[in-house]
């Protein structure tokens, strides 16, 4: 690992420790891995709640009554969205 150093911080694996080497020569140290899964969960918390946030019994029961029988479906609120 020569003079390596990771390509998203430009630290040398002498200051941040071993690096995880990608294709075309391309390096990642731990300490960008943690700060990448960091955004990773961000985003993927935005993304969740543009997509209207994580399943909520309230969407549950919704999707229950939708997908129910009625002749079997146990009464949903009359005017329910
Ligand atoms: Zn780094």
């Amino acid at each position: 690992m020569r003079n390596a150093y990771c390509s998203f911080c430009r630290k040398s694996y002498k200051d941040v420790g071993p690096l995880v080497e990608g294709p075309g020569g391309v390096y990642i140290c731990g300490e960008c891995v943690e700060l990448t899964q960091n955004i990773l969960d961000q985003d993927l918390s935005d993304y969740l709640e543009a997509q209207g946030g994580p399943i909520t019994p309230t969407i549950q029961h919704r999707i229950h009554c939708t997908d129910s029988d009625p002749g079997t479906a146990p009464a949903c609120p009359v005017g329910s969205p």
